[in-house]
C-alpha cells in the first residue's frame, strides 16, 4: 500500500464517529442469533456467527479460525436447548473470557421425550425472549452504550409485535379444517403450538435421505386418509415424486420452509423477519381453500 493512501485510511479512521475496537465484539452460534444481535446492536457491535447462512447448526464442525473469533469475543450468544453440542469444547480450547448469554433463557421449552427441542425461535414471542436476553448481555458487557441498545431493541421488539400479528391474521384466513401439512422438518413444533398448524412428519420416512417409491406410497395413503391439504417434502429432489403425489392426492406441493438458518442477502430469508414472512406466506398459499 502507498504511505498517501494508508495517511488517508488513517485519518478516515481516526474521523469515523465509532472506531472498530470501541464496539463490541460479539460471536453468535449461529445466524439468526446474530440478526437479533444486529438489531439490538447496531453500528456499536461487531457480530459474526459461527455457522453462517445456509448452513446446519446441528452438525457443525468448528474451523481453526472459530477459535479466534471466540477468542477475541467479549460475549458469546448461543440458543442453548441442547443446539449447539459443539461449542463447549471450542469455548474451552480458544481459552475465551467471554460473557455466555443463553438467548433462550425463560422460554417455556417443547420436550421430545426426555429431550427439549432446540427451535425456540419458531414462536415469534419466543423470538422476543431472546431479544430481550440479548439487549440486557449487550448492555451488561458494554453499559456506556446501553440506552442505544435498549432503544434500538425497543424498535426491533415492536416489529417482532407487528410479525406475529402479521402470522396470526395470515391463519386465520386458512379454514381450520385445513390448518395441517405434512413436513420432513422437525423443526416447527414451536410454531405449530403458538400458531396452530399442525406439522404432520411422513409416516415411516426418514428425514435424512430421499424417499423411496415405498415411502411416497405410504405418503400417499396418509395424505388421504388424514386428508392433508399440503405437504413440504424438501429432501424429495425428484420431480416425478412430486408430481406423483400432487397428481393421486389432489394435495399441493409446498415450496421451502425455512428452519435453523437464514439465507445468503439474495436468498429469500436473509433476515429473521423475512425468514417468518416467506414461511407463513408459503404455507398460507399452499393451504388457502
Ligand atoms: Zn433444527
Amino acid at each position: 500500500m502507498q504511505r498517501p493512501l494508508l495517511i488517508a485510511l488513517a485519518f478516515a479512521l481516526a474521523a469515523s464517529p465509532l472506531r472498530a475496537d470501541e464496539r463490541l465484539n460479539v460471536v453468535a452460534s449461529f445466524s439468526i442469533l446474530a440478526d437479533f444481535v444486529r438489531n439490538v446492536g447496531g453500528d456499536r457491535v461487531n457480530v459474526t456467527a459461527l455457522v453462517g447462512p445456509d448452513s446446519d447448526v446441528h452438525v457443525y464442525a468448528p474451523a481453526t479460525s472459530d477459535v479466534k473469533r471466540v477468542a477475541d469475543s467479549k460475549l458469546l450468544v448461543i440458543n442453548g436447548l441442547g443446539l449447539e453440542g459443539w461449542l463447549p469444547r471450542l469455548v474451552q480450547s480458544s481459552g475465551s473470557k467471554a460473557a455466555i448469554v443463553t438467548a433462550s433463557n425463560g422460554i417455556a421449552p417443547l420436550k421430545h421425550g426426555s429431550e427439549a427441542d432446540p427451535h425456540a425461535w419458531q414462536s415469534v414471542a419466543n423470538a422476543k425472549i431472546y431479544v430481550a436476553n440479548i439487549r440486557d448481555a449487550v448492555a451488561a458487557a458494554n453499559p456506556s452504550d446501553a440506552a442505544a441498545f435498549r432503544s434500538n431493541a425497543d424498535r426491533y421488539l415492536a416489529k417482532l409485535d407487528a410479525l406475529d400479528a402479521e402470522v396470526r391474521a395470515a391463519v386465520a384466513k386458512i379454514p381450520p379444517e385445513r390448518r395441517k401439512v405434512i413436513s420432513t422438518h422437525n423443526a416447527f413444533g414451536y410454531f405449530a403450538s403458538a400458531y396452530g398448524i399442525e406439522f404432520i412428519a411422513p409416516s415411516g420416512v426418514s428425514t435424512e435421505n430421499e424417499p423411496s417409491a415405498r415411502d411416497i406410497a405410504a405418503i400417499i395413503r396418509q395424505i388421504k386418509a388424514e386428508n392433508i391439504p399440503a405437504v413440504f417434502l424438501e429432501n424429495i429432489s425428484d420431480d416425478r415424486l412430486i408430481r406423483r403425489i400432487a397428481a393421486e392426492t389432489g394435495a399441493r406441493v409446498g415450496g421451502t420452509l425455512y428452519s435453523d438458518s437464514l439465507t445468503g442477502e439474495k436468498g429469500a430469508a436473509p433476515t429473521y423477519i423475512e425468514l417468518v414472512r416467506h414461511n407463513i406466506k408459503a404455507l398460507t398459499s399452499a393451504l388457502a381453500d
